[in-house]
């Protein structure tokens, strides 16, 4: 293989897997051994950084890494923090919040929850409400950025509720978590899940949690699943010093590293935070010279992703998709049950320039391109 094969042929403009940059790609390109110091050494760097990009201090918060996609550090999460005295809350505004209710469901989670509709924030008056209207409710779990619409929920207020009742906070930050400021100790979350091909702009392969580490040493012996105990991942990467329990992605997590120092040289989440913001206002001033209107009101938007509606009853996004393929970019579908929308993500190793332009080939497609 030469250089050039190892170079992209299109920039991701979704919501993870996303376009990583060349540093992320080739640290990839050497073999580790799992048990050996210098690979603990990596895993246990990675933990000490996510817990100081957290706004954590490591005396009250930890952080453990898990094998697998996102939803499997949901559910690891679910299967290990819920005993069968707990009672789970579970606040949906989009198709995550929804697959943590079949989480719960599928294993046998005792848990209710609650919609607030595709294009509705999550309410925290609603919140506060039914949980002081039944006190067996122990955990609430929501997600910050809908990645289904784009939707940022008032994660403040929400967990704030929460925590004043005495409940405990799990929070799906998956898609904003390293592209939005979260004071994970200050608001008191107890569990914050993300991982690693978000805005941290690492490569898919595991997940991590941002834990109270008291909420989580409560946790032993509660895992309704061996591989995902949460609580055995953590112990074991305490007691020796960063070793995984099982196997772990080696060259994702060398990759995941090297994405973590690039984080801090980029000037970390507030500087990743303004390029993210920059490159979603330029996406949505020419989507909307070139004739497409936003899903959302800007109240809600975050700037992790879009989503926009069809301009006409007729527009093929099939289409549209293939001719800004051809010329480089590969947009997301939209995953809305009731309106006809496309999305197009704005994180990842993607700046200002690219978005202009993008958003001038989007113009040369529909016509608009004076
Ligand atoms: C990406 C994402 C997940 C996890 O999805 P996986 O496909 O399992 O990685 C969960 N919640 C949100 C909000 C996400 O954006």
């Amino acid at each position: 293989m030469n250089d050039t094969e190892y170079r992209n042929s299109y920039l991701l403009m979704t919501p993870g897997p996303l376009s990583t940059t060349e540093g992320v790609r080739r640290a990839m390109m050497r073999d580790w051994c799992t048990w050996d110091d210098d690979y603990k050494e990596i895993t246990q760097n990675i933990r000490s950084r996510l817990i100081h990009i957290g706004e954590c201090t490591p005396d009250n918060y930890t952080a453990v890494l898990l094998q697998g996609s996102g939803t499997y550090v949901v559910e690891s999460v679910l299967t290990t923090v819920l005993d069968d005295q707990s009672k789970l809350l579970i606040l949906e505004n989009g198709a995550y919040g929804r697959r943590m209710a079949t989480v719960a469901k599928t294993a046998r989670i005792p848990f209710e929850s609650y919609s607030f509709g595709e294009t509705n924030p999550v309410d925290p008056e609603f919140v506060a409400a039914r949980l002081d209207a039944d006190p067996s409710i122990t955990h609430v779990a929501l997600v910050h950025c809908e990645t289904t619409t784009g939707m940022v929920n008032p994660l403040q207020e929400i967990v704030h509720v929460i925590k004043q009742r005495g409940r405990y906070a799990i929070v799906d930050a998956m898609s904003s978590f390293g592209g939005m400021r979260i004071s994970v100790e200050a608001l008191n979350i107890d569990f914050l899940i993300s991982s690693a091909n978000k805005c941290i702009q690492g490569v898919p392969g595991f997940g991590f949690v941002i834990a109270n580490t008291n909420a989580l040493a409560q946790c032993e012996g509660r895992s309704r699943s061996h591989s995902l105990d949460l609580y055995d991942q953590w112990r074991v990467m305490e007691e020796n010093n960063g070793k995984w329990r099982f196997t772990s992605p080696t060259h994702v997590v060398h990759a995941f590293h090297q994405a973590l120092l690039e984080l801090a040289a980029e000037g970390g989440i507030p500087a990743r935070e303004s390029r993210y913001v920059e490159n979603q206002r330029r996406l949505v001033e020419g989507m909307n010279a070139a004739g497409f209107s936003e899903l959302l009101p800007n109240a809600h938007q975050s700037p992790i992703i879009t989503s926009f509606l069809y301009p006409t009853d007729d527009f093929s996004f099939e289409e549209f998709y293939q001719s800004i393929k051809k010329r480089g970019y590969v947009i997301y579908p939209g995953k809305l049950t009731e309106q006809a929308t496309f999305r197009i993500g704005t994180i990842g190793d993607i700046h200002p320039s690219d978005i202009d332009r993008f958003v001038s080939v989007v113009a040369e497609i529909v016509g608009t391109k004076r």
